[in-house]
């Protein structure tokens, strides 16, 4: 009888009930293919194998307690990149912004140009005046539209370009009989820059330019 046999006897009860580990069960099995003897121990067990109660119930609490914790921490991971993923996809679509559709917030009908006091003014009303503007673009002279930010050639630069955009989120609150406001701003001074030439609305989805103002 080797060191071996010692060991895999220890461990027969526990495989006979059927509660040993995965790496134990192997370890007796892989034994008693070359061992007559410790195979005979093991038909002995059979089912009358003697542990005491106390013990079984004890390595049975054991591994409940252990599947228990497993399967919380399981959901409370999947809770939480489930309630990630939502907050991630809410401050995106909070955040993002789109341009107004023009017919549906009727731009063209809301939003002006006007020439007073020595200066260019832009008006709007109805539901585009609930917005801010967000982006003025300018063109140069090859009609290359440049966002606000961008570097520009100031010889060539000859027109405002103006684009509505709202939030994505905005749309569901779309209320055009709520929406009565209406703003101007002054968009530059005529004696200040006389290189501008227009003030056009830019529609950035379709690429196109409706003139709203030319100097004379
Ligand atoms: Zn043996």
């Amino acid at each position: 009888m080797s060191k071996n046999c010692d060991m895999i006897k220890d461990l027969l009860p526990l495989y006979a009930d059927d509660i040993c580990s995965e790496e134990s069960r192997k370890a007796v099995e892989e034994h008693i293919k070359s061992c007559p003897d410790c195979k005979v121990e093991l038909e002995k067990l059979g089912k009358n194998v003697v542990v005491s109660p106390q013990k079984d119930a004890n390595v049975l609490k054991r591994i409940k307690k252990r599947l228990r914790i497993e399967k919380i921490v399981v959901s409370i991971i999947s809770i939480m990149a489930v309630c990630g993923i939502l907050l991630y996809g809410l401050v995106y679509f909070i955040n993002e912004y789109e341009s107004m559709d023009m017919e549906k917030y009727k731009i063209l009908e809301n939003v002006s140009v006007s020439e007073h006091d020595n200066a260019v003014w832009l008006d709007i009303k109805g539901y585009a005046a609930s917005f801010d503007i967000d982006v003025l673009t300018l063109s140069d002279t090859n009609g290359k539209h440049l966002g606000i930010d961008d570097d520009f050639d100031s010889e060539k630069k000859n027109g405002y370009g103006i684009t509505l955009k709202q939030r994505k989120i905005d749309d569901f609150t779309f209320n055009p009989i709520g929406s009565l406001k209406s703003f101007e701003m002054k968009i530059f001074d005529l004696d200040e820059k006389k290189d501008m030439m227009k003030v056009f609305y830019y529609d950035d989805i379709n690429n196109k330019e409706y003139i709203l103002w030319e100097r004379d």
